[in-house]
């Protein structure tokens, strides 16, 4: 658009030289009016195209603003994701899954620091097999009832438990941080797979991690999976926590005996160096019970890795 100023200065001699022309032409006082007219009209039009051009440019403004906004904060969840801290986008869209373009086959390049997904030697799950029957030491527990909180942390439900639970294995201490559950379980037996498994997180001081899975058929109602299903949050990264205590002693089968690996975790970052404790006797969950995890997470389960000439031992 030519400069207003400008237009201005032309608009004045337009209607100057109209005027002349029209005294010169000793036309009458009528057509000095209507160039007068004429001239007010074209400046009135100017006016509107000026406030049309002043409101584009403040729309265009606020785009821009509203654009940089978004990027912005999209920029700091991901930098938030990448701390590790839970955010809305993470708990939405989460940085791994199991299924398609963020699955288990592409969990090792998905981050620098998850490499040992695809390029480690001692993972897990695995399709135990070939164990060695030996005379294991039996597990030493110690569990008491504590208070716990229930979350959905996008991947499984997870049960975080205060302090105060432990076993005892070849001299060390672990205590126990957290339970959660797979479906179907992750590890097989003798290619035999299961409805569910839990997964028993524990740590000793060192930081070592030894996990006792307890693998879990269809059945009977299983009284502290119902307690819980009871407690289960109704949004994802939001923990619920009751005022009772759970007893994770009543998630164990009555028979101990089981296989022992080393392997690594299951998700991201896949650290390897995890004691693995499968216990033999699987114990039951109703259909029901099982459905309801079902709705929540279809599947949950990370395949089989290669054993890669790993000693499995187990029970006799
Ligand atoms: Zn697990």
């Amino acid at each position: 658009m030519p400069n207003p100023r400008l237009r201005h200065l032309l608009l004045a001699t337009l209607l100057c030289s109209t005027a002349a022309m029209a005294a010169a032409d000793g036309k009458s006082a009528t057509n000095l009016a209507r160039a007068a007219e004429e001239a007010a009209a074209r400046a009135r039009y100017e006016q509107t195209e000026r406030e049309i051009e002043a409101m584009l440019r403040a729309r265009r403004e606020a785009i821009r603003r509203e654009t940089g906004t978004r990027v912005a904060s999209s920029r700091s969840r991901q930098q938030a994701e990448d701390d590790g801290v839970p955010t809305g986008k993470a708990a939405r869209h989460a940085s791994w899954s199991y299924e398609g373009e963020t699955g288990p086959e592409h969990w090792g390049r998905l981050r620098p620091e998850w490499t040992r997904c695809g390029a480690g030697n001692r993972q897990s799950p695995i399709d135990i097999r070939d164990g060695i029957p030996v005379d294991l030491e039996p597990v030493a527990f110690d569990y008491k009832p504590v208070a716990f909180s229930v979350i959905d942390n996008g991947h499984t439900v997870q049960v975080n438990l205060g302090p105060g639970n432990r076993i005892s294995l070849t001299g060390r201490s672990y205590e126990l941080q957290q339970f959660h559950f797979h479906r179907p379980a992750e590890e097989k037996v003798n290619g035999r797979g299961f409805e569910m498994v839990a997964h028993l997180v524990h740590k000793d001081a060192e930081g070592r991690l030894a996990v006792i899975a307890v693998l879990i058929e269809s059945g009977s109602a299983h009284p502290l999976m119902q307690t819980v299903w009871n407690n289960l949050p109704l949004e994802k990264n939001e923990p619920v926590t009751p005022p009772s205590l759970i007893d994770v002693s009543q998630l164990l089968p009555q028979r101990r005996e089981y296989y022992t690996y080393m392997g690594s975790l299951t998700t991201p970052p896949c650290s390897e160096g995890v004691l693995w404790i499968v216990l033999k006797e699987p114990v039951q969950a109703s259909t029901q019970q099982i459905g309801i995890f079902s709705r929540l997470y279809p599947m949950n389960a990370r395949p089989v890795q290669s054993p890669a000439g790993r000693l499995i031992k187990e029970s006799q």
